[in-house]
């Protein structure tokens, strides 16, 4: 058992002690977007209320704290991800940000007519489409490694197209969105390098559920969202290797990104700045190193040890209901459960939820492609974060049951 105080924990988050139908509120979409603790809420206000002013610009003393607090929380992030250096962290609007960033940069300096970028069955649209208009500006091909029946990838298939000479970058994602599979990354990151292929990695559901070490596992790049890990919207990072950020031509021009500028030639900024053009999103940064320091206080080994212990007891509960069959029966699941019932479409079911109080989302989640590989339309999808209750479990399991007799 836990020895977290998950009672304490969700008094931290005010939004969850509301009545949504004059229901307790049950919100499980927590990889849609997580809640926010009061330590984010309240540093969001003090830096509107304080220091708000423009970075890397002014003499002046405001300009001079919000720079510093943009800087120091950069630091938060690199030493959370164990980057080697701080300027290996950009800050970006959010995953999707990033993703494009990567795909868009790398293919204007690298790929040529028949190249090949490899992603995987189960990506978020937004490891998909980057990829597919870069290709398609370059002529090169995306080419995908396909799963199981189970929601694993199919590491036997990987191995052949890594073989593949025509290859140039894999992206891939860490943990499924759909699913909940957790990737073997370590292990398929070593591999691509023996065929010296760089790899980008789509934390977005991995950060805010698992220790993440970039050195360790050794990627060239890195993407997330501030959002699904208890910060603010519209802020994310990219994290890439010294040497491939220092590879790869800048995504936008503007303030910032440049050392010198003339209507000759402009020299561009060094890291991190290079990949920063404009004002950035200022307090969003600042407040994603508070959800950093949320995290840390309480220790992202105990996190992953208490939602593993959610998730164990979650797939029991859904397991008991007749008729439910789960979408993803990976043996290294973690953040969320997607499942249908009968034949009911998921829409209708997550209506009824949502009357009980009970937040899922219902849908494609994003992942048409991985949908077509099921031959189903889109899932329900539970989602957990650190402040969910087994006793929430339970009015998930009871709602679904009340939901199916009444759509039966
Ligand atoms: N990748 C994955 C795996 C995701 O779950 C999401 C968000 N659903 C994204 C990428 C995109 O994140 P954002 O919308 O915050 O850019």
């Amino acid at each position: 058992e836990t020895k977290l105080d998950i009672q304490k924990i969700r008094k931290e988050f005010p939004i969850l002690d509301q009545k949504v139908y004059n229901k307790p509120l049950v919100y499980l979409d927590n990889a849609a977007t997580t809640q926010k603790p009061k330590l984010v809420l309240d540093a969001l206000e003090e830096y509107y209320t304080t220091i708000n002013s423009n970075v890397h610009r002014g003499v002046h003393i405001l300009s001079q704290r919000a720079t510093e607090a943009y800087e120091v929380s950069r630091k938060k992030i690199a030493a959370f991800i164990n980057a080697k250096h701080d300027y290996e962290v950009i800050f970006t609007k959010g995953t999707t940000d990033s993703l494009n960033l990567v795909a868009n940069c790398f293919g204007r300096k690298f790929l040529k007519p028949g190249d090949s970028v490899l992603v995987s069955a189960m990506e978020h649209h937004s490891n998909i489409v980057p990829w597919q208009i870069t290709c398609e500006e370059h002529g090169a091909q995306l080419k995908v490694i396909p799963i199981l029946e189970n929601g694993e990838l199919d590491l036997v298939k990987l191995d052949e197209l890594l073989d593949d000479p025509t290859l140039k970058f894999l992206s891939l994602t860490y943990v499924s969105n759909t699913l909940g599979t957790v990737n073997p990354v370590k292990e398929i990151i070593e591999k691509a390098h023996v065929k010296d292929i760089p790899v980008m990695l789509d934390v977005a559901q991995a950060i805010q559920h698992m220790p993440l070490d970039v050195q360790d596992l050794d990627v060239e790049f890195v993407a997330f969202s501030g959002h699904k890990m208890y910060g603010p919207t519209g802020i994310g990072c990219l994290y890439g290797k010294e040497e491939w950020l220092n590879k790869l031509p800048p995504y936008q021009g503007g303030g910032d990104m440049i050392k010198e500028v003339t209507f000759a030639k402009t020299i561009y900024n060094d890291l991190p700045f290079k990949f920063e053009a404009g004002t950035p999103d200022i307090s969003g940064a600042i407040v994603l190193g508070y959800a950093v320091d949320f995290l840390e206080q309480i220790g992202i080994e105990q996190i992953q040890e208490a939602e593993h212990e959610l998730m164990t007891y979650a797939l029991g509960q859904l397991s008991a209901i007749p008729d439910l069959k789960f979408i993803g029966e990976a043996k290294n699941r973690t953040g969320g459960i997607s499942f249908l019932v009968g034949n009911i479409h998921p829409f209708d079911l997550g209506e009824i939820l949502d009357k009980q109080g009970i937040a899922v989302r219902t849908g494609h989640h994003c992942c048409q492609p991985l949908m077509g590989i099921y031959h189903i339309p889109g899932t329900v999808r539970a989602s957990f974060a650190i402040y969910n209750t087994k006793e929430e479990i339970d009015q998930l399991a009871v709602g679904i049951e009340k939901a199916a007799a009444i759509l039966k």
